[in-house]
Formats: C-alpha cells, structure tokens, sequence
C-alpha cells in the first residue's frame, strides 16, 4: 500500500462507527493468526471458485466429505474441495490445525507437536511441511521466519533415527503422478 493510502486509512479511524471498529480489529487481529493460513486459503477458494484442474468456473455441490463441501466440475468433472491442489490438499483432521500451527510459532518441534496434538510423528513431519508451504503461499507475518529456521528443527527432530525418516513411497511409473504432486504425501 502506498504511504498515502495508509495515511488515509488511519484518517479514516475517527470517523468509523463502533461497529465498524470491531470489524477492523478482528480483520487485523485474524490476519496475524497462525490459524489462518487454512482460512485464507479457504476464502480465496470462496470469492472465486474455479476447478483446480482446468480451470472451469462451473462447478456444481457434489456432498459433504469430512465436513467439507466437496465439489465436482462440470466441464472435467473431477471432484475437488476448498484445498484441492494447495499445500493442504488431503490433510487430515482440519480441528487439530490451529493447535499444530500454535505449536509451530512457540517452535515446538516435530515430536512435541506431534504429541500435543495426538498425531504421529510421521504426520507432524507432513503437516508441518504442508503448513511451511502453505505459509510460503501466504507469508503470514508471525509465521514467515519460521521458514529459514526449518532446516534446524528437521535436524533435530530426527536426529540419530536415519531408519525412522518418515517419508512416503514414491510410486513409480505412475501415470497420475504429475495430477496431483501433493497425493503421494
Ligand atoms: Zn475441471
């Protein structure tokens, strides 16, 4: 934003209601919420839904799938939800995110948070690469420094357990391999 706007935006505080007043202050509060990655990219999904796949506006509600509107393009007809083809396509149990993404700002690692949060230690690993990416997407504010500091945090998690890196199988000469680059996590 330029400095002019901004400087018109904050001569516009005096003149908005007490209404008007909460709405800015969750919008800003919600902005700098780890918990909001998923959110946001939810709401980008909601202001302009579009198949992920060909780009088809014209999707039709094809039923709920663990309690999310699930979709199904009229020109592909592939399904897809809110998340198909970001970061967190195909993540499980949505209302253990804001705690795990909690944990990830206080630098839990991954063991802790993965007990925090009752997940295994191989979802942790997934989930917090996923999050990273999403934030990547996103930058949000707290969150973005986390992403230089990773590499530590990977080293220490899995120090001295070579044998034990979670890691899915990559299936070779699998011809949807390309179709979805997050399916095999
Ligand atoms: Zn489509």
């Amino acid at each position: 934003m330029q400095s002019q706007q901004f400087q018109d935006l904050l001569n516009a505080i005096p003149l908005l209601t007490s209404q008007q007043r909460n709405t800015l202050i969750n919008a800003l509060s919600e902005q700098n919420s780890p918990s909001d990655i998923a959110k946001s990219i939810e709401d980008s999904f909601v202001r302009a839904p579009k198949c992920p796949h060909c780009g088809s506006e014209d999707l039709q509600r094809w039923g709920m799938r663990n309690q999310r509107q699930r979709f199904r393009c009229k020109s592909c007809r592939k399904t897809l939800n809110s998340f198909s083809k970001t970061p967190l396509a195909r993540l499980r149990h949505p209302e253990r995110w804001p705690q795990y993404l909690e944990g990830m700002t206080h630098s839990l690692t991954l063991r802790p948070a993965a007990k925090q949060c009752g997940v295994s230690l191989k979802t942790s690993f997934r989930w917090r690469h996923r999050f990273l990416q999403a934030i990547e997407h996103d930058q949000a504010p707290e969150l973005s420094g986390i992403t230089e500091l990773d590499e530590t945090f990977f080293r220490e998690s899995f120090k001295g357990q070579k044998k034990g890196l979670p890691r899915a199988a990559r299936k070779r000469g699998n011809d949807r391999q390309n179709v979805d680059k997050y399916r095999s996590w």
